[in-house]
């Protein structure tokens, strides 16, 4: 990224912008990798508001309410590094391919966005270079150095999604996101059906595919790790007691899980 230089014509950050790439405990210990695509929901000044107001930024549609807190607090539970991406989904979405529609979506839900339409492709590209492409490559760079040292890596992408979409409610407390992968979700989906008061997805509310997703499918699939997607549900932990709450319930299971998946010697 250019930095020292005078903003050039299509740069999307300035020197007051936050970077892109937010970390914890990257010397932590823990085999399992925690990723976070709609961690924040800043925008670059560059930007403005891009057309969409305060109470609509606010919503699930610019990031995943109540992750953050969780990833933080998880992460420091488990000793696990989290890799998380501080702006808004709807400047460039970190869990999109770049190129398809929703990679720098023109409506989101029922809310358009003025300030995506009909952007030149120099702007499309400042977005990927300056946001999408070191948040993906700092994780490509950790994989590779934990493939390194022989760390067990195993890829758990943090998310959490809105109760109500297009007005139907949505049931689940928690949810399970997989594709290829015979290992993780098997586990994960067995613990979270143990706890007594959960209403557990199967890759619900959403299933992951090469096409609506990223980080699973290369970050996780392409490189032979054993992955999950997480969804939780943002009414259950938009408040720091609910995000507490639930990071302790996945730091157990997880510990659990990575007992089980030690004697099966993957972790
Ligand atoms: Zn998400």
């Amino acid at each position: 990224m250019a930095s020292d230089a005078i903003n050039a014509p299509n740069q999307l950050l300035g020197k007051d912008d936050s970077p892109p790439v937010h970390e914890v405990n990257a010397e932590g210990r823990s085999p399992f990798l925690l990723t976070c695509d709609h961690y924040g929901r800043l925008l670059p000044r560059s930007l403005g508001d891009l057309g969409v107001g305060e109470s609509e930024l606010a919503r699930h549609i610019a990031w995943d309410i109540g992750i953050a807190g969780v990833a933080e607090r998880l992460a420091k539970m488990l000793d696990a590094h989290l890799i998380a991406q501080r702006y808004s989904r709807l400047v460039i979405d970190c869990n999109r391919p770049p190129g398809v529609a929703s990679s720098i979506p023109v409506i989101s839900e029922a809310t358009t966005i003025p300030g995506n339409e009909g952007i030149s492709a120099e702007a499309r590209d400042a977005r990927r270079h300056e946001i999408f492409d070191p948040y993906h490559r700092r994780i490509n760079a950790v994989i590779d150095q934990r493939v390194h040292i022989r760390r067990p890596t195993v890829l758990v992408a943090l998310h959490s999604f809105t109760p109500v979409y297009a007005g139907v409610a949505r049931p689940w407390h928690i949810g399970t996101l997989y594709h290829r992968d015979t290992i993780l979700p098997r586990h994960l989906l067995h613990h979270l059906r143990a706890e007594p008061d959960l209403v557990v997805g199967d890759n619900e509310p959403y299933a992951v595919s090469d096409v609506t997703d990223y980080t699973i499918p290369v970050h996780g699939e392409a490189r032979g790790l054993i992955n999950t997607g997480i969804e939780i549900r943002q009414d259950l932990i938009a408040d720091q007691s609910g995000q507490q709450q639930w990071a302790e319930r996945l730091a157990r299971i997880f510990a659990e899980i990575e007992t089980a998946l030690r004697a099966e010697g993957l972790a």
